[in-house]
């Protein structure tokens, strides 16, 4: 039931506007809505996700039929993964002049995320990801960069009023996530994925940190192989709170001197792409509501299983009434 809703093969949403600003050109106005609570700044990507009974190895040729196209990028998938939790949230990111960033903008805009501050750039086409998926939910991804590579300082300035929470990846220019991050008043949180480019400046513009194991290991330079080792690797942050995301683990969190597991409720998984965003948004959107660190994560894992229930990216995305059920 919860397959990607914007097949790039099908019509470009657009003729019935199911909100009233549905027809507004990215760049409209949007003086009517209530202040944004969450900025979200990062990618925008068509993905094409390949089931494949196994991810072929370097030099071999695997056949497969099963393909779809949905939805993706970090940035998107988080604000997406907002808006389903009922937070008024406002995209940054940058989409080719094309049918697919016109797809793009139309399940954004259908998702409820405010996309007057998405950037359309002409000549340089939508990003796009190719996703190869196993039979056990692993992935293997490739980002065709595209418009993402294009997003600048100049198109992440803050909202006006600030928002609570500044929730930022690294699928975008250096300079923009330096831009996104340099902000006083809302909360600052960095996803650091991929990990390159994150140095020591940017780290010290982030209040909350949320890596997965391969990326903390590539902060600290240390390896994050099981729960001691991910510990040190937290502890050795300039950040002091911090969140780890162990997969089918759970996450474990770093808040000031206190150090807490919280495991991954058992469930059966269809597709884990985008568990990530949804464990980011799922964190950001507790924060904003004033809970501390622990308990944030407590939702996010919860978000995060249940966004694996179904195939893409922006599949699966939780309700706060379905985190409420899973958690009592
Ligand atoms: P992805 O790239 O697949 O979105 P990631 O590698 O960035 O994810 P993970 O640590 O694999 O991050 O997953 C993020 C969170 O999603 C985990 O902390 C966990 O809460 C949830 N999660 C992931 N896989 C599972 C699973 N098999 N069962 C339950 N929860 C899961």
């Amino acid at each position: 039931g919860d397959a990607p809703d914007h097949p790039a093969g099908g019509p470009v949403t657009g003729g019935t506007p199911d909100r009233p600003d549905a027809g507004l050109p990215a760049g409209g106005t949007a003086s009517h809505r209530e202040p944004v609570e969450v900025l979200v700044v990062g990618s925008a990507n068509l993905d094409r996700v390949i089931r494949l009974d196994r991810l072929p190895r370097p030099g071999e040729t695997v056949l497969t039929g099963d393909a779809e196209t949905g939805a993706g990028g970090k940035g998107a998938n988080q604000a997406v993964a907002l808006a389903r939790l009922g937070r008024r949230v406002a995209l940054r990111a940058a989409v080719g002049q094309d049918a697919g960033g016109d797809t793009l903008l139309a399940g954004l805009r259908r998702a409820g995320v405010d996309v007057s501050g998405v950037r359309r750039i002409e000549g340089v086409p939508t990003g796009e990801a190719l996703i190869l998926l196993d039979g056990d939910g692993e992935n293997s991804i490739v980002v065709l960069e595209g418009a993402n590579r294009w997003l600048g300082p100049a198109d992440v300035g803050p909202a006006r009023p600030a928002p609570a929470a500044v929730l930022v990846q690294c699928e975008v220019p250096t300079a923009a996530v330096r831009a996104a991050l340099a902000v006083t008043g809302p909360l600052r949180i960095l996803n650091p994925a991929p990990a390159q480019g994150v140095d020591a400046a940017l780290l010290a513009q982030v209040d909350v940190l949320v890596p997965n194991r391969i990326e903390l290991a590539q902060l600290t330079g240390r390896p994050v192989t099981d729960l001691d080792e991910a510990r040190a690797a937290l502890a050795a942050l300039p950040v002091d709170r911090a969140v780890v995301t162990l997969g089918a683990v759970g996450a474990l969190v770093r808040d000031g001197q206190r150090y807490e597991l919280v495991p991954a409720p058992a469930v059966p998984v269809v597709d884990t792409t985008g568990a990530g965003d949804c464990f980011c948004a799922t964190l950001t959107s507790a924060l904003v509501d004033g809970l501390p660190l622990v308990e944030a994560a407590r939702w996010a894992v919860v978000a995060a299983a249940l966004s694996t229930r179904a195939v893409g990216a922006q599949g699966g995305l939780p309700t706060p009434g379905e985190i409420t059920e899973l958690l009592a």
